[in-house]
């Protein structure tokens, strides 16, 4: 590709609103530009890599034994509303009428779209398993886009789905979906763990989040040192050490004082639908109290704090009064530290489960219609684990550390879930109607993308692993207008692209420090720079990620780039 036929509209100034690398930069070089918040424009680079990146994907999908289709992004209301997540999925769907007033969704995520396609389509556990995936764009209004590509509100997903007759025919999928996503993010040259999830608003069991380990991710992970244990801290409320740390058993104390005799007597609720982003545990102390220990951020006398448990005994509120918030006190359970990086709005503390309105200390920010059983589930409280960073990790081997990860691949044994709330079923050998059994298996591709940006750059700019790079070779003559220059470049660039290369070549009428500097910010491997030499066949390769020069002529340059 000759650059002046191209669109790569370089930046010398960093973007004011990107506050990550991978933003500043894929804004930089000219990889995307901004349309609205969090909805993007693929320039040609930017277009290219994406490709890269599906090209992973599917040859590794495939292997796996899944199949390609393409559904619908704009979905009905009614699939939606069998599955009730019409009701709880909360402002992230986009909702949308047309001219007949008829409901619709731009599809966040396709469970509803496929259940209902598979069950129209098999009936006999003979046509099973079966997994199918697509690549395409998603929608979701998340409550703040930010950092470019890592949290969009279009976005581009691959996403796969397996229908199984039995349980032990999803956990050979699921164990050959886990081996292809390890295999996508080696191939990207990431820098990832697998680790365990929690089920959250899906429903189901098993699931494992794929986490690039890098600081500006909105996840943390607690892993340890020594061994493959890992799980998302989401998983279970996770508590450092801060000052003089109080554990939420002396917050506890306080229920003996109504009522409770133990921890144990107390049943416990994790909420499932974090909605609007908080995190919150329900502990049911009697009819009359619950307390409520909720995760974020909070300011307590001027002091912002990060990611903390508040906690409140509250009393339940006759069902009239359900509008009225009782006591939060929050920051009552007084420094204890969570790690992490919980999305909340500040300030606005889930107070209390008060008879189907889940409360908050600020107005127009209740959970109407709450319903414990779909919205929290039970857990018992010593299923609970408060993990300390430098606590024994739970498989016995080394201590637990922290760190930052983007969430980049979700799989998930969805189980019946879907199935059984939209009557997807078929016979089973004995000619009994079951319930297909389910998984679902999500990539982020454009994040994929963003994550290589941000663990793969230096201070000049971008600099991409050869497999994803947007092309191979950068040739640049330094004087279009000297005929040795720019004769040499096309005949370079004729050759190399005969030999399969991908190359760019910067034929642009522009100053040598302006090509370099560009070059330096796209981040091709390989920089054949043709300069004065050129009338003697010989030429500057530049390795874009050590900065190695090697001075070759034309004829030595193949052995070099092979
Ligand atoms: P997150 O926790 O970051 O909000 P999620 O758990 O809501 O992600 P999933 O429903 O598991 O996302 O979707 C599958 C994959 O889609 C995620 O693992 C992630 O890589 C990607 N993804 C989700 N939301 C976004 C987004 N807003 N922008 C870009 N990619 C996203
Ligand atoms: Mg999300
Ligand atoms: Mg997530
Ligand atoms: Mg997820």
């Amino acid at each position: 590709m000759k650059q002046s036929m191209t669109l790569i509209p370089t930046l010398r100034e960093v973007p004011a609103d990107a506050e990550v690398k991978s933003h500043q930069l894929l804004l930089r070089a000219g990889f995307i530009r901004q349309n609205s918040s969090g909805v993007y424009s693929f320039l040609p680079l930017g277009k290219k890599v994406l490709q890269k990146v599906e090209a992973i994907v599917r040859e590794e999908m495939d292997e796996a034994g899944a199949v390609e289709l393409l559904m619908p992004a704009l979905q009905q209301a009614e699939l939606w509303q069998e599955s009730e997540r019409w009701y709880s999925y909360g402002p992230e769907l986009m909702r949308l009428k047309d001219r007949n007033e008829r409901e619709f969704a731009m599809g966040p995520t396709h469970e509803e779209v496929i259940t209902s396609l598979i069950r129209d389509e098999i009936k006999s556990y003979k046509r099973l398993p079966l997994t199918l995936y697509q690549i395409q764009t998603k929608f979701r209004d998340e409550l703040r886009p930010r950092f470019g590509l890592l949290r969009g509100r279009e976005f581009i997903m691959k996403d796969a789905y397996s229908f199984h007759a039995n349980q032990e025919s999803l956990d050979e999928a699921y164990q050959k979906l886990f081996i292809a996503y390890s295999n996508i993010f080696r191939r990207c040259g990431l820098n990832f763990r697998a680790v365990i999830a929690d089920s959250g608003a899906m429903g189901g069991k098993d699931t494992h989040e794929f986490m690039v380990l890098s600081d500006v991710g909105e996840d943390t992970i607690a892993y340890s040192d020594a061994s493959d244990y890992a799980a998302n801290i989401e998983m279970a409320p996770v508590i450092t050490n801060y000052e003089k740390p109080q554990t939420a058993e002396k917050e506890l104390e306080k229920i003996e004082t109504i009522g409770k005799k133990s921890i144990e007597d107390v049943s416990v609720y994790l909420n499932v639908e974090a909605k609007d982003c908080i995190k919150s545990l329900l502990f049911k102390v009697n009819d009359k109290h619950v307390l409520v220990l909720v995760r974020g951020d909070h300011e307590v006398n001027d002091i912002k704090l990060k990611n903390f448990f508040s906690a409140s005994v509250v009393e339940l509120a006759e069902p009239e009064e359900t509008k009225q918030i009782l006591g939060c006190s929050i920051g009552s359970l007084g420094p204890i530290a969570v790690s992490g990086n919980v999305e909340i709005i500040a300030d606005h503390a889930v107070a209390a489960i008060v008879n189907g309105v889940c409360g908050a200390n600020e107005e127009d920010y209740h959970y109407i219609n709450v319903n414990p059983s779909r919205d929290f589930k039970e857990v018992k409280f010593t299923d609970l684990r408060f993990i300390l960073e430098g606590d024994p990790s739970p498989d016995g081997n080394g201590t637990i550390q922290f760190a930052k990860g983007i969430e980049v691949g979700h799989v998930f044994k969805l189980g019946t879930r879907y199935s059984e709330a939209m009557d997807a079923s078929i016979l089973d050998e004995n000619g009994r109607k079951q319930p297909m059994i389910m998984g679902c298996y999500g990539i982020g591709v454009s994040r994929t993308l963003a994550a290589v940006a941000e663990q793969f750059n230096d201070e000049n700019g971008l600099a991409w692993p050869v497999n994803l790079a947007p092309y191979q070779v950068h040739v640049i003559p330094v004087n279009m207008k000297d005929q040795a220059q720019s004769g040499l470049a096309e005949e370079l660039y004729a050759s190399f692209r005969k030999q399969g290369y991908e190359v760019l070549m910067d034929d642009r009428q522009e100053r040598p420090g302006v090509k370099f500097t560009d070059s330096d910010l796209i981040g091709i491997p390989v920089r054949i720079t043709v300069g004065k030499k050129a009338a003697d066949g010989i030429v500057e390769v530049k390795l874009r990620k050590t900065g190695e020069v090697h001075e070759l002529s034309k004829s030595e340059i193949g052995a070099k780039l092979g």
